[in-house]
């Protein structure tokens, strides 16, 4: 093939992936995920583009909190599973109100609140709720968003959350289907309510129907182990969770990820790694894929690297310390669900981005 023509084909495929309908977008996202050298370079600074039409080139910040690791499910790759020996613990109310506090003071534009797969939690999920509607007005306000990064709920306990919690600031429920290949879901997930693909698939849709604001989703890369095929379709079957959504609902999730599975210590390492290059054009990919939906990186990534992807993400985890009381405790690494590529403190994180004019 000439280049002229090759050129041509080039554009066609990104401009129906910009323009055409949902199952153009779908066909011209599988030919370029398919063909990441021919179509890097086009994919990535169309993708800085579209960014810049749809979004500032500022990145917002997220703080975490874990307020429960007491999990009965049994996740092949996450450090909190049930099969890891572990002590485990659900926080107080008190203390989650000091966890919170102890990032409020960064003035986070958004607070996720996570938990494992553990029963006993519901309740504190509305609490916790409260408890951040109540301290917002003594951190200037910093919170646009809660989000809850919990198990998949039935309707009667998304609407009771949004019922009871009466939340001023608005809510958003986020969960990553993990893996979207079935077989690969099964052989990740041998026990637990997380077996369940189909009740995580749809919960989103469950959560939009019960008055949630927005909801996200996303995929943990690397679990797939069939090669780099794999973890192609990993990222259309995420674009294709997305169309389904708007679809279904009016409305395209408002977030969107792809964390890399880091090797943690009592687990095997990853399958199937997705390589830094490989990685930076799937974000691009999901760029032109879903323009208006905020991409979100964390420090699973060194430093560096999330520097080098800026420019089409729009935003980053504050410091994130991933175990039950993190934000007060601090990097005790026998206790987190993953480890960290970037451990800079919440100052450290913040001057940087400062010093670049990038918040
Ligand atoms: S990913 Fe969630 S459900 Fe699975 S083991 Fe970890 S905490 Fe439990």
């Amino acid at each position: 093939m000439n280049k002229q023509k090759e050129e041509k084909i080039m554009k066609k495929q990104i401009l129906d992936l910009l323009e055409g309908d949902q199952e153009k977008k779908l066909d011209s996202a599988k030919v370029i995920l398919d063909n990441m050298p021919l179509f890097f370079n086009s994919v990535i600074q169309e993708a800085k583009t579209v960014h810049l039409e749809h979004f500032s080139p500022r990145i917002l910040l997220y703080a975490i909190s874990y307020i429960s690791d007491v999990c009965i499910s049994s996740c092949q790759y996450c450090g909190h599973s049930k099969d890891n020996a572990r002590k485990r613990r659900r926080l107080s109310l008190e203390e989650i109100e000091k966890d919170f506090s102890a990032v409020l003071q960064y003035h986070p534009q958004e607070l996720c609140v996570l938990a494992g797969e553990d029963p006993k939690i519901f309740d504190h999920f509305i609490e916790a709720i409260k408890i951040l509607n109540k301290l917002n007005p003594h951190f200037d306000n910093c919170l646009q968003l809660i989000s809850l990064n919990i198990a998949p709920l039935d309707k009667p306990k998304f609407e009771k959350i949004i019922q009871d919690s009466q939340s001023k600031i608005p809510l958003q429920f986020r969960i990553f289907q993990e893996t979207y290949d079935r077989e690969e879901y099964t052989r990740n997930h041998t026990d637990g309510p997380k077996t369940n693909f189909d009740f995580r698939y749809s919960a989103q849709e469950r959560a939009l129907s019960s008055g949630f604001q927005s909801v996200g989703i996303g995929a943990l890369l690397g679990i797939n182990s069939k090669g780099t095929k794999g973890n192609n379709q990993e990222i259309l079957s995420l674009i294709a969770h997305a169309y389904d959504l708007k679809t279904k609902t009016g409305q395209f999730p408002e977030s969107v990820a792809i964390p890399r599975l880091q090797p943690i210590p009592e687990q095997p390492s990853p399958k199937n790694f997705v390589e830094d290059k490989r990685y930076i054009f799937y974000l691009g990919v999901l760029r032109l894929a879903l323009p208006t939906v905020k991409i979100y990186i964390t420090a699973r990534e060194v430093a560096s690297f999330i520097e080098t992807v800026e420019p089409f993400i729009n935003v980053r985890d504050l410091a994130p310390r991933p175990c039950v009381g993190g934000n007060i405790n601090g990097m005790d690494i026998t206790k987190f669900q993953n480890l960290l590529g970037d451990s800079r403190s919440a100052k450290e994180i913040i001057n940087d981005l400062k010093n670049r004019n990038k918040i």
